[in-house]
């Protein structure tokens, strides 16, 4: 079912027993778990079927710390949230994104990185990492390396495992999210989706410990209300933190903000390309087909991908860190293919028609020499291409192989990193966010000696010489993230230190929940999703059996 937020009447009360605010990765998962389920679930989402340049208007925001990207475009408002913006080419028109778990010592309480440490260990995730794998559909199941390798058409690289192994990523397709579970939503009974409809406020009870119902408006400013028994923000990182914050008529420092922490510990990955491996092997891209390209085992989607061993992780006292190596392509092949591109043509069909079967007996060959005259200028264009092409590959088969290197590694929880409300107002008069962004030393440090410990062992095993661009001493302009918002709602087992508790309900508040990165105490290096979606399964279940919903 579906009702779009344009036309709810002002003042209207939708009810319902679980209302999900925001309709992306954790929203949809979430409320595909209670299709059929004896429940009326509202599944509010801001924007509409796509990203629209209105909806969007409501995601701008004020950037104060480490360069960052416009806060409108980091976050799509629509049916699919982010996944909208998963554009990695998979083969067969189809995008994606990449996805992969936490490590186990993801979760470990790690002296060396303040903050660290989840409620629960990754075993205990394990059974609903293997769900999300299948809701993502990237099965089989696994990420053992011995399960995604042919060891004589793509090895690992031959380095020493107790320093560096080789990661596996899977892709996943944005098509599930985007197309089959959002259409099975819009066709349940008890599932109904509301476009338009953007929540503006969280109201409470007086004694601030259960909620009563979400304000939400349309485009129209038409204000309605929703009232349900569960409530569950699942509106991406950012905007949750932003709604708890500015829902502030009970709790004047935002709800769920007793202990300051709504907003602080926003986390990225750290995605720096900087520097460039040259091989000693100048036949080593044959050897490293795992770690160039995208290719399909068992029909996904994988790369590998280097990282470092826990030993090192814990004796260098590192946070975690994944390197991938990308060969660049020649930059003369480049540009004749820019320059000359390639031609279909009649002429040029019956040239190679010619060149290739011109010895059969039967052939008419005629009509192919006719139409080779008549389109003699494209031929002789393409021939011209052919003869070029064949000079630059012999030349730059002589060239020294390059592969730059993209790295990606964890933040350290920082609690200086945080979202916070900007003095400018929205469409709907709701302050607008302000992200200050904060890289700690550690990380950079951290980044750039992961990097020299890959580059020390790449020439111990003779494969050839990383080339560093970034130095201890250098400033960390390079360094971005990847639109991975994280940490801003964190998850503890004291009340003190996290905002939701291990089920990811507020502290305090009998039935609010949140979904999606913004529990994260740590993030690793693994993008997100594929925790979103385990973690929210592990939500649903949670809510099944404590409402029981059946
Ligand atoms: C370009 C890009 C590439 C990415 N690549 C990868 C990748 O390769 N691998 C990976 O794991 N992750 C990737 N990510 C990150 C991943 O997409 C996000 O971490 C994930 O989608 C977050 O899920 P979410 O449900 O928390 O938020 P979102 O998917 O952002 O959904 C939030 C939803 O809430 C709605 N909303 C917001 N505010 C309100 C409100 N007040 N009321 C009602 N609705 C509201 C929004 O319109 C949106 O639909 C990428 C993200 C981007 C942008």
């Amino acid at each position: 079912m579906e009702l779009d937020g344009r036309t709810i009447a002002p003042n209207q009360l939708l009810q319902a027993d679980i209302c999900i605010i925001g309709a992306g990765t954790a929203g949809i998962t979430l409320a595909h778990t209670f299709i059929n389920k004896k429940c009326d679930v509202l599944l509010l989402e801001s924007g509409g079927l796509k990203p629209d340049k209105q909806s969007q208007l409501l995601s701008y925001g004020e950037n104060i710390g480490h360069p960052y990207f416009s806060l409108d475009t980091a976050r799509p408002r629509g049916l699919g949230g982010s996944t909208n913006r998963w554009l990695l080419l998979l083969g067969d028109n189809q995008f994606g994104a990449r996805m992969r778990p936490l490590d186990s010592i993801d979760f470990e309480k790690r002296d060396e990185i303040p903050y660290s440490g989840w409620p629960f260990t990754k075993e205990s995730l394990d059974s609903y990492y293997t769900r999300a794998e299948a809701f993502c559909k990237i099965i089989p199941q696994g990420f053992k390396l011995e399960d995604w390798i042919d060891s004589k058409k793509n090895p690992p690289l031959p380095l020493d495992p107790e320093i560096i192994k080789t990661v596996i990523f899977k892709f996943g397709s944005k098509d599930p999210f985007l197309k089959t579970y959002a259409e099975e939503i819009r066709n349940s009974n008890n599932v109904k989706l509301v476009f338009h409809s953007t929540a503006i406020d969280i109201e409470a009870n007086e004694d601030v410990n259960s909620i009563l119902k979400i304000h939400a408006t349309g485009p129209g400013y038409n204000k309605f209300e929703v009232a349900a028994k569960i409530y569950v923000l699942a509106c991406g990182a950012i905007e949750i933190a932003r709604l708890m914050l500015s829902s502030n008529k009970q709790q004047n420092s935002g709800l769920g903000n007793q202990n300051d922490l709504v907003g602080r510990f926003f986390m990225e990955h750290l995605h720096f390309y900087s520097g460039f491996f040259i091989p000693d092997d100048q036949n080593l891209s044959i050897k490293t087909t795992l770690y160039n390209e995208i290719h399909n085992v068992n029909d996904v989607p994988i790369i590998g991908k280097l990282a470092l061993n826990d030993t090192v992780l814990r004796s260098e006292k590192l946070s975690n860190y994944v390197l991938q190596i990308k060969p660049l392509l020649s930059p003369f092949t480049e540009i004749l293919e820019q320059k000359y591109p390639a031609i279909e043509s009649a002429g040029v069909h019956s040239m190679r028609s010619l060149l290739y079967s011109c010895k059969k007996a039967d052939k008419n060959i005629f009509s192919d020499i006719k139409n080779i005259i008549s389109d003699r200028d494209n031929v002789s264009k393409t021939v011209f291409r052919k003869i070029l092409k064949k000079f630059y590959l012999s030349f730059s088969n002589k060239m020294i192989k390059l592969y730059s290197l993209h790295h990606m590694s964890e933040q350290v929880p920082n609690p200086i990193s945080k979202i916070s409300l900007s003095h400018e107002k929205d469409a709907f008069n709701i302050n607008r966010v302000c992200v200050n962004w904060c890289l700690s030393s550690v990380d950079i440090i951290s980044a750039i000696r992961s990097q020299q410990i890959i580059a020390g062992e790449f020439v111990k095993t003779g494969l050839g010489k990383l080339y560093v661009v970034m130095k201890d001493e250098m400033t960390p302009h390079p360094v971005t993230g990847g639109w991975h918002h994280m940490g801003t709602t964190r998850m503890s087992d004291s009340v003190k230190h996290g905002v939701v508790d291990p089920s990811c309900r507020v502290n305090n508040i009998s039935n609010l929940y949140i979904a999606g990165p913004s529990v994260f105490p740590t993030g690793g290096y693994a993008n997100p999703c594929l925790t979103i979606v385990a973690m929210t399964l592990k939500l649903s279940d949670h809510l099944k059996v404590t409402y029981e919903i059946f």
